[in-house]
C-alpha cells in the first residue's frame, strides 16, 4: 500500500460542502474505438506536428524564464482567428487564454462568483459548470429544459429576470444535447438577465448559428463567451482555452488568475496549431457530414435522436442506459452515460469508428 493509505478522505478536514462530491469522470479505457469525451479524431497533420516541434523546441531554450503572464502573442493570435470566423474585429485585449476552456470558466466564477453569489445553468448541460461552482462556492441554480432537451427562451428569460443570477452559463450548441441557440433568442436572454452571460461556446465550430461574438459589442458590460482548441482544433492534448469580451472583463480575471499559468511550452504549441487552423478546420465539414450520416442510421435503425449542431449525438431511449453503455463497451465501443436516463451520448469519429459504432448499435438494438 502506498505511505499514507491508512487515511480516507472521510477523515481529512475537507470544506462541508465538498464532502460526498463525485468528481469529473469520463472513464479513460483503453478500447479500440473512444467514443466518449468529444474530441476531434483526426490527429494533427505532419506538418502541424513538426511546426509544435520546432516551436516546442525554439521556446524551450527559455524554459528557465517564466512565460509571458498575459500571453500576448497568442491572445493576438486567438484574436486574429476569431475575428476572421466571426466577422467581429475583436483585438487582443478583448481575449483572454487558460489551460482549457474549464480553466477559464472557473477563473470567471472566482472573479464573478464565489460565496453569497449564485450561477444558474439550463440543465441537462455540461457537467463542469457545476462542479467548477462547488469549487468556487457559487450557489447552484440549475433550471430544466424542455423535455426535448430545447431551451424554452420565454421561459428561462422569465427565468433570469426572477432568480436574478449572478452568472448564467448557456452552453451553445449545448452539450450533452447537441442544439443550438439562434442568434435572437441569445439576445432575449442576454437582455433579460440582469447579471453576466457565459456562452459556453466549445462546439462553436461544428454549429450553423451565427456566434455570440457578434452580440459581444451590445452588451459589453455583460456577455463572456468561451471557447476551446479542445474540439473543433484538435488540440484536447495541449490544453487551450479562451474567452473573447470586454477588455474589463480580462482586467478582472487578471485578479485570480494565477502567475505564469500558461506555460511557454503551452503557449508557443497552441501558437503553433493555430498556424495550421485551416488545415485542422477542414475536418469540421467531414465531421458535420459524418454526424449527418450517423443520425440518419440510428434513427433508421429505430434509435431516437436528438438534432445535434456539434460532433456527438444524444440518443436513446433505453430501458436501461448503464447496462446499454457496458454492451457498447462490451464490443469494443466507448460511448458516454452522461447521466440522462435513458439515453447515451456517442462522439462523431472517423467513418471507421463511426461504422464500428452503428455496428454495434445493430445488435444492441
Ligand atoms: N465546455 C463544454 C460545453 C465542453 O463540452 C467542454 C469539454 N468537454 C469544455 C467546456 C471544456 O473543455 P476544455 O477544458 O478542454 O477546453
Amino acid at each position: 500500500d502506498p505511505i499514507g493509505s491508512s487515511v480516507q478522505l472521510g477523515d481529512l478536514p475537507l470544506r462541508a460542502d465538498l464532502r460526498g462530491r463525485s468528481p469529473y469522470g469520463a472513464p479513460q479505457l483503453d478500447v479500440e474505438f473512444r467514443l466518449n469525451t468529444n474530441e476531434n479524431p483526426y490527429p494533427p497533420p505532419p506538418a502541424l506536428v513538426a511546426d509544435v516541434t520546432q516551436a516546442v523546441a525554439e521556446a524551450a531554450v527559455n524554459l528557465h524564464r517564466y512565460p509571458d503572464r498575459d500571453a500576448v502573442a497568442l491572445r493576438t493570435d486567438l484574436a486574429a482567428y476569431l475575428s476572421a470566423s466571426t466577422g467581429v474585429a475583436l483585438t487582443t485585449a478583448n481575449l483572454w487564454a487558460a489551460n482549457g476552456s474549464n480553466e477559464v470558466l472557473q477563473q470567471i466564477l472566482q472573479a464573478f462568483g464565489g460565496p453569497g453569489r449564485t450561477a444558474l445553468g439550463f440543465e441537462p448541460s455540461y457537467s463542469m459548470h457545476p462542479i467548477i461552482a462547488a469549487g468556487t462556492r457559487t450557489e447552484w441554480a440549475p433550471t430544466p429544459r424542455r423535455a426535448d432537451f430545447t431551451l424554452d427562451t420565454a421561459a428561462a428569460t422569465r427565468v433570469l429576470a426572477e432568480r436574478a443570477p449572478h452568472i448564467a452559463f448557456v452552453t451553445s450548441p449545448n452539450n450533452p444535447t447537441g442544439g443550438s441557440i439562434p442568434l435572437d433568442e441569445l439576445r432575449a436572454l442576454v437582455e433579460a438577465a440582469p447579471g453576466l452571460i457565459v456562452v459556453d461556446e466549445a462546439y462553436a465550430e461544428f454549429s450553423s448559428q451565427p456566434s455570440a461574438v457578434t452580440l459581444l459589442a451590445e452588451y459589453p458590460a455583460k456577455l463572456i463567451v468561451s471557447r476551446t482548441m479542445s474540439k473543433a482544433f484538435a488540440f484536447a492534448g495541449g490544453r487551450l482555452g479562451y474567452l473573447a469580451a470586454a477588455p474589463a472583463m480580462v482586467d478582472a480575471l487578471l485578479l485570480v488568475r494565477l502567475p505564469y499559468h500558461l506555460s511557454v511550452v503551452t503557449q508557443a504549441a497552441a501558437r503553433a496549431a493555430l498556424r495550421h487552423a485551416d488545415a485542422t478546420l477542414a475536418s469540421v465539414h467531414k465531421l458535420a457530414s459524418e454526424r449527418d450520416r450517423v443520425v440518419d442510421a440510428l434513427r433508421g435503425l429505430g434509435f431516437q435522436v436528438v438534432p445535434s449542431d456539434a460532433n456527438f449525438v444524444l440518443f436513446g431511449q433505453f430501458d436501461d442506459a448503464p447496462a446499454t453503455w457496458q454492451a457498447y463497451l462490451d464490443h469494443g465501443v466507448l460511448i458516454r452515460d452522461v447521466g440522462i436516463p435513458g439515453h447515451l451520448r456517442v462522439t462523431i469519429g472517423t467513418p471507421a469508428e463511426n461504422d464500428a459504432f452503428l455496428a454495434a448499435s445493430k445488435e444492441i438494438r
